[in-house]
C-alpha cells in the first residue's frame, strides 16, 4: 500500500480539486505533459509541452494528439500513433504498462526532428472507470545526436585501424607460409613473435572498438520476439570447434522455445562473451551451456559453466566492471582487456535481466543469466 502523510495530503486535496491550481503547478515543470480523454483528444498541454514541441496550447486542445500534433514514431522510424500501436491507448485500454520509459521521434512544428522519452499513465474515475490519460515527454534530441556522432566517429576509426592491422596480418602471413622466398630459422622465429603480437594487438583494438561502439550505441536497443533457444543454438554451434580443437568436451542442452522480448544482436553478443571466455580460460575439461525456464514465471535461466582456472573469491565482486582483469599468471597469458564481462551485465541489465557468478579458484566457474521469459501457456 503506498504510504503517505494524510495531514500534508489533506491539504494537498484542496489544492488538486481545483484544476487551475494544479495546471499552474505542471505548467513549471520542465517537461511536456498532455492529459487526453479516452478518445485521445487533448484537455490540457502545458509550458513545457508547446516548448518542445512547438505547438501552442490553444492549437491542440480538443484535437486527437495524433492529428499531426506529437505523431510518435519509434526510433527506426515505424508510425506508433494507429489505434492499436499507440502506447498511450495501451495504457488506457488495454492497462499494459511501460517498464522503462519509451524512446520516440516525433517532429517539431517547424518541421525539426525532436527526439523524446514518453510516459504514459491511465487516469481512472473515483468509481475506476478510465476517464482520460496522461503522457509526460522528455526533449533527449541532443543527448541522441551527441550519442549516434560518437556511434559514427567509432565506426570510421574502426575501419581506419582495422584495414592496416588485416593488411599486415595478410603480409605476415605470407611471409610465413614462404611465399616470398625461403626464410631461415631466426627470420622465421622473429616473423612468429611479429605475427603473434599483431594478433594480440588487433584483439586488444578489437575489445576497445567494441566497447566504444558499444557505449555509444546503447541506448539504441532493437527488442523484439525473439527465440533465446535458437540464438543460444547458433552461439553454441559457432564455438563448438574452437572448443574440440582445445580439447575440450562441449555440452549444450537447451530447452527449445524459450521466448522473449530481445535485441537479437546484443544478446548473441552477451552469450558470445561468456561462452568465449570459458574457452579461452580452459585448458582442460568441460564446457556446458544450459537453458530452461521456469514454468511458473516463465523466467529463463542460462548456464555457461567451465572446468578452468576459476576466478579467485576477491575478485569475484568486481569482475563485472570495465577493464577489470584478474591479476594472476592464468590470465595474463591469454590477452584481453577487461571489457568483455562488462558488457554482458551491461547487455543483460537493458533486458531487464540478472547476472550471477559461482567459481572456485582453480576448479572452474559457473555464470548464470536469468531473463524475463514470456510464457506460453499452450505448452
Ligand atoms: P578479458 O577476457 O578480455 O580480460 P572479460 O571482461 O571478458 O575480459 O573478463 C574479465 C576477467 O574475468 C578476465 O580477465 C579473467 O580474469 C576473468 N574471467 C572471465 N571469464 C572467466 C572464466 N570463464 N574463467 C576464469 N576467469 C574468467
Amino acid at each position: 500500500m503506498t504510504k503517505y502523510d494524510s495531514k500534508l495530503i489533506n491539504k494537498m486535496s484542496s489544492i488538486f480539486s481545483n484544476f487551475d491550481r494544479l495546471a499552474d503547478i505542471l505548467n513549471q515543470i520542465s517537461d511536456g505533459i498532455y492529459i487526453t480523454d479516452p478518445d485521445r483528444k487533448i484537455l490540457f498541454w502545458n509550458l513545457a509541452a508547446e516548448k518542445i514541441t512547438g505547438y501552442r496550447q490553444e492549437k491542440v486542445l480538443g484535437k486527437r494528439c495524433a492529428d499531426n500534433i506529437l505523431a510518435h514514431t519509434d526510433m527506426a522510424g515505424n508510425e506508433l500513433c494507429g489505434k492499436d500501436l499507440c502506447p498511450l491507448h495501451k495504457a488506457m485500454h488495454e492497462n499494459q504498462k511501460l517498464g522503462s520509459p519509451l524512446k520516440v521521434k516525433t517532429k517539431h512544428r517547424d518541421g525539426g526532428r525532436v527526439v523524446l522519452e514518453v510516459s504514459f499513465t491511465p487516469l481512472y474515475s473515483l468509481e475506476g472507470g478510465i476517464i482520460g490519460g496522461l503522457e509526460i515527454f522528455r526533449d533527449v534530441s541532443e543527448r541522441i545526436e551527441l550519442e549516434e556522432q560518437k556511434a559514427r566517429f567509432f565506426s570510421s576509426l574502426s575501419h581506419e585501424l582495422k584495414t592496416p592491422l588485416a593488411n599486415m596480418q595478410g603480409y605476415l602471413e605470407l611471409l610465413l607460409a614462404k611465399d616470398a622466398g625461403p626464410l631461415n630459422e631466426v627470420q622465421e622465429e622473429f616473423l612468429k613473435t611479429v605475427y603473434e603480437q599483431e594478433q594480440k594487438l588487433s584483439a586488444i583494438i578489437e575489445d576497445l572498438l567494441e566497447m566504444g561502439h558499444f557505449e555509444s550505441t546503447d541506448f539504441s536497443y532493437e527488442k523484439s520476439l525473439l527465440d533465446l533457444s535458437a540464438v543460444l543454438n547458433n552461439v553454441a554451434r559457432s564455438f563448438y570447434a574452437l572448443a574440440l580443437k582445445k580439447g575440450l568436451d562441449f555440452k549444450y542442452d537447451l530447452a527449445p522455445g524459450l521466448t522473449m522480448l530481445g535485441d537479437r544482436e546484443r544478446l548473441t553478443q552477451a552469450f558470445n562473451n561468456l561462452l568465449g571466455n570459458a574457452i579461452k580460460y580452459t585448458e582442460k575439461g568441460t564446457i556446458e551451456l544450459k537453458a530452461d525456464c521456469d514454468r511458473e514465471s516463465g523466467e529463463i535461466a542460462v548456464k555457461v559453466s567451465d572446468s578452468g582456472i576459476g576466478i579467485p573469491e576477491d575478485d569475484q565482486k568486481a569482475i563485472f566492471e570495465m577493464f577489470y582483469r584478474v591479476e594472476n599468471p592464468g590470465t595474463r597469458s591469454q590477452g584481453g582487456t577487461g571489457v568483455g564481462l562488462y558488457v554482458v551485465d551491461r547487455i543483460i541489465k537493458r533486458h531487464d535481466g540478472r547476472i550471477f557468478l559461482e567459481s572456485t579458484h582453480g576448479k572452474g566457474s559457473t555464470f548464470t543469466v536469468y531473463l524475463p521469459g514470456l510464457l506460453n501457456r499452450d505448452k
